[in-house]
């Protein structure tokens, strides 16, 4: 990378300083629910969705929500309920076995090259493992999210405008990660590595970011820094959030729906503050000790 220095000057004094902000999941402090999002416009709707990887099992069966701009969504569930599946069908890197799936009033399912390109540009994804490239560092990582704008010899040879290296600078001291900006990722905190994750999407100009599990590999600390960038994301920017995850109390914390899958069907879609006892054994069912960790 070049303009080292440059790039290094345009750092000075903006860096926020993200490891020392800490939101307890069961504050009162930090009410989530914004009730203005129940009245946003549908992004995204999603009718019948069965998916089957193989034979008449359904992994998902007759999965039918709307998204809507904006709102922080939380899919709940035990581990093998579908919530992967579901976030990766969404994005079609799965293709379900029936249904359809609506994107800002276009039908994705049959989406092809430009157009199918497009829409995974709109819908960006971080991962629980980062799928980050170890060995690169994090102002690399972050340009790859450019990469579905680029033409392949362009993706190929990393050619990145000074507007758009700018502007990756920029997301980078968002997030707060700027002193690391050289470092290779391998040398990062899973924290870290997660903040890049979400810059390289944020890069991306997403009107949704889907999230899998973003939590599930990071301490306590690390893992409330994420959820507030991603709250923090959807108030400031308007970016539509899906976050998948297994910590009912973060999800309660920062979502403004949640949406409880179990076995593959949909067994609550709701207000937060309306679930229960019963809803969770609904939710978690016989593993409702995967609830009780650390
Ligand atoms: P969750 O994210 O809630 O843990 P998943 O979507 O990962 O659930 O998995 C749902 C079910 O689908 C599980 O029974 C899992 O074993 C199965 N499954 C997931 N991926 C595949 C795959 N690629 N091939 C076959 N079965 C799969």
């Amino acid at each position: 990378m070049v303009l080292k220095t440059k790039e290094r000057q345009q750092l000075a004094g903006q860096e926020k300083k993200a490891d020392d902000i800490v939101f307890p999941f069961d504050s009162d402090e930090h009410r989530p629910r914004d009730t203005k999002k129940d009245d946003a416009p549908v992004i995204m709707e999603i009718s019948n969705i069965d998916k089957a990887y193989s034979g008449d099992k359904k992994v998902l069966n007759d999965i039918a929500f709307d998204i809507r701009q904006g709102e922080v969504l939380s899919i709940i569930g035990p581990s093998g309920a579908g919530k992967s599946t579901l976030l990766r069908v969404i994005n079609r890197m799965i293709e379900p076995s029936r249904g359809s799936i609506t994107f800002q009033g276009e039908d994705t399912l049959s989406m092809k090259g430009r157009k199918l390109r497009s829409m995974r540009t709109d819908i960006g994804m971080i991962f629980q493992h980062y799928n980050l490239v170890d060995r690169s560092s994090v102002f690399e990582n972050v340009l790859h999210g450019l990469l579905g704008y680029k033409n392949s010899l362009q993706g190929i040879f990393s050619l990145y405008t000074e507007a758009e290296k700018q502007r990756a600078i920029e997301i980078i001291t968002e997030l707060g990660i700027s002193e690391q900006l050289y470092k290779r990722c391998d040398e990062l905190s899973g924290g870290q590595k997660q903040r890049v994750g979400i810059a390289r999407a944020l890069i991306q100009d997403p009107k949704i970011i889907l999230c899998d599990e973003p939590i599930a590999s990071l301490d306590p600390n690390a893992s409330r820094t994420i959820m507030e960038y991603l709250r923090r994301i959807s108030r400031e920017r308007g970016i539509t959030i899906v976050v998948n995850l297994h910590q009912l109390d973060a999800a309660k914390q920062y979502s403004d729906r949640i949406i409880g899958l179990n076995g593959g069907r949909i067994v609550y879609n709701g207000n937060p503050d309306d679930i229960d006892s019963d809803t969770i054994s609904r939710i978690y069912g016989s593993k409702l000790d995967e609830l009780i960790v650390e």
